[in-house]
């Protein structure tokens, strides 16, 4: 055979290949936009590197979602969670010397032991969605601030305030589920004690620039289900009878329970750090 018929057939097969080639990849456009994976000739989305329905943006990671909690049985955390505390295990909490929780543990509960002081966690944590379950003291005791307090801290400053307010009036922003001093729930939505009570805690944490709040912390707060804070804008760490002041701080911080001398129980708090879109 004369080498230009060799050129020829060369030619001729490098064409078919070629063109089967972009009906292979035309197929698979076409069988990604039937089924709905995305397209690659949307328009750009603002201050992003994807496009409306980008058929190449990463997946959402696939996660087991949990269950719900009854009085009787805790529920299962997203297995996507850290699980700080499952009803037997306190080995994520220390006191404030770095020491073991001091606290009680029985019954799948960790009960406050008043006067062994505060409870953080060992590790730290940014943006995050928070749960955690409490019960109030049975039988109540004592009136208004003095009735089953306890308080959820994010960074151990910013506190979710845990009071029996079932039947106790006391001064609005001093509520369960307040953030305390600064904003009252928007409903009260307390259940009598002993009964297990949960908070559904989304914090957003503050940033800081040239040793000043560049922005502010903003908290959702779900009570019992119930949302009592709607990204409200945190004025800063938790002050007594003064306006709040932030105090410059690292991007993490651990989460705190409050010794306040009274014995209410925690069950159930697991903890899932919020990150930015792919
Ligand atoms: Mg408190």
């Amino acid at each position: 055979m004369q080498s230009s018929s060799w050129r020829n057939m060369i030619a001729r097969r490098s064409t078919i290949i070629g063109a089967m080639t972009l009906l292979a990849a035309g197929a698979i456009a076409v069988t990604r936009q039937q089924q709905n994976l995305g397209f690659s000739d949307t328009p750009m989305l603002p201050g992003n590197k994807w496009h409306v329905h980008d058929g190449t943006r990463p997946m959402p990671k696939v996660i087991e979602p949990g269950t719900a909690s009854t009085q009787d049985v805790a529920g299962k955390a997203p297995s996507d969670a850290v699980v700080l505390f499952d009803g037997k295990d306190s080995s994520h909490w220390i006191n404030d010397k770095g020491e073991p929780c001091p606290w009680t543990i029985a019954d799948g509960a960790m009960t406050v032991k008043p006067g062994a002081g505060y409870v953080h966690t060992k590790d730290e944590f940014g943006d995050c969605q928070l749960h955690v379950e409490w019960s109030s003291p049975v039988p109540a005791a004592g009136s208004s601030q003095g009735r089953g307090n306890s308080g959820v801290f994010l960074f151990g400053k910013y506190e979710i305030q845990v009071l029996d307010c079932y039947q106790n009036p006391t001064y609005a922003d001093g509520h369960a589920a307040a953030v305390y001093g600064q904003y009252p729930p928007l409903v009260n939505a307390s259940r009598k004690p002993g009964d297990w009570q949960t908070y559904d805690i989304l914090w957003t944490a503050p940033k800081f620039k040239n040793g000043e709040v560049d922005t502010p912390a903003y908290v959702t707060v779900l009570h019992n289900g119930v949302a009592v804070h709607n990204h409200v804008k945190v004025l800063g760490p938790m002050a007594y009878r003064q306006f709040p002041k932030y105090v410059p701080h690292g991007p993490k911080g651990p989460i705190a329970l409050q010794d306040h001398g009274n014995r209410v129980r925690f069950r159930n708090i697991w903890i899932r750090e919020l990150k930015d879109y792919d």
